[in-house]
């Protein structure tokens, strides 16, 4: 990846146009069997800043029904993940990281 950061200014909105190619290889793991954590590293398609986004999964009861739980018999999953590069951009709120931007990975079980 040799895109350069793009100091943005920092926005929870996406505003600006997701890089899907960029998104394509963002690294998607689950961790963990009793505490569960989903990890998506890689870059923003925001702002091209490497970020590393851990996100803690619920675990649901499996109900005999089949109507709850989390997808279950589904093979791919989604985590909304958020930028975390640690580089600098214009109007960010102190104790924020990256650039407010978020966008959803899906990654295998
Ligand atoms: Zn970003
Ligand atoms: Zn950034």
């Amino acid at each position: 990846m040799t895109h350069t950061h793009i100091a943005l200014d920092w926005s929870e909105h996406a505003d600006n146009a997701c890089d899907s190619d960029v998104l394509q290889t963002n690294q998607f793991r689950v961790h963990g069997v009793l505490s569960r954590e989903a990890q998506i590293t890689g870059h923003c398609p925001y702002c091209y800043g490497s970020i590393e986004f851990t996100r803690k999964l619920k675990l649901l009861p499996a109900n005999p029904s089949g109507t709850t739980g989390q997808s279950i018999g589904k093979k791919t999953m989604d985590i909304t993940a958020r930028c975390t590069c640690a580089l600098d951009h214009p109007g960010r709120p102190a104790g924020e990281r990256g650039c407010g931007r978020s966008w959803v990975a899906t990654g295998h079980k």
